[in-house]
């Protein structure tokens, strides 16, 4: 009478290596979707089983900045996805969306302009540096943008970034955002 104890023996053990196999199969993504005006940020994971995602959760880390205040119209909230983390069983990994690679110096250069226009409540040289930001990469740019002939404007928010990291007054505000507009057309004249 012991054949059923080996049946069910047999069968509880697959079971159990079965359900530890499906458990390593488990892939954890998350990311970052951030408004790419005023830089409100979710948190978004996503746990997937053989590429069906079978949970998805999502959380609010950041409300962005009050655009109404700045512009007179509420943002029109445009989305890309930032960071990028990859979870199993056996491998743990960071990256980038390429939407990440088109926003980086746009988002670069708000992060460190809301808290100079928080600071000082120039609402002028907030939009002036909206503008350039939206000149230099469209809030709604695509994927191929940086390829593109508009996309090389791009470096110049990176100069830009680099010239808001230590601004003391709304003078150096104006100053290193002239200075980047100054090389900016230098750099179209000779172009021509
Ligand atoms: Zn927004």
């Amino acid at each position: 009478m012991k054949k059923p104890f080996w049946i069910l023996a047999i069968v509880l053990g697959g079971g159990l290596v079965i359900a530890a196999w499906i458990q390593r199969q488990i892939v954890v993504i998350d990311y970052y979707p951030r408004c790419t005006r005023c830089l409100r940020t979710y948190t978004v994971v996503e746990k997937k089983l053989f590429g069906y995602t079978y949970s998805k959760t999502q959380k609010l880390d950041f409300v962005g900045y009050d655009l109404d205040e700045i512009t007179g119209t509420p943002c029109q909230h445009i989305y890309a996805r930032g960071g990028f983390g990859k979870q199993t069983f056996y491998l743990k990994g960071d990256g980038s969306f390429p939407e990440e690679r088109v926003f980086r110096y746009r988002w670069k250069v708000l992060t460190k302009a809301f808290p100079l226009y928080q600071h000082f409540h120039n609402k002028k040289l907030m939009r002036e540096t909206l503008d350039f930001a939206d000149e230099c990469i469209p809030p709604d740019a695509t994927l191929y943008f940086l390829n593109t002939e508009e996309g090389a404007k791009a470096f110049y928010l990176s100069i830009l970034a680099d010239n808001l990291t230590s601004i003391q007054s709304e003078q150096d505000w104006k100053a290193a955002l002239n200075s980047v507009k100054s090389q900016m057309a230098a750099d179209a004249a000779k172009a021509k």
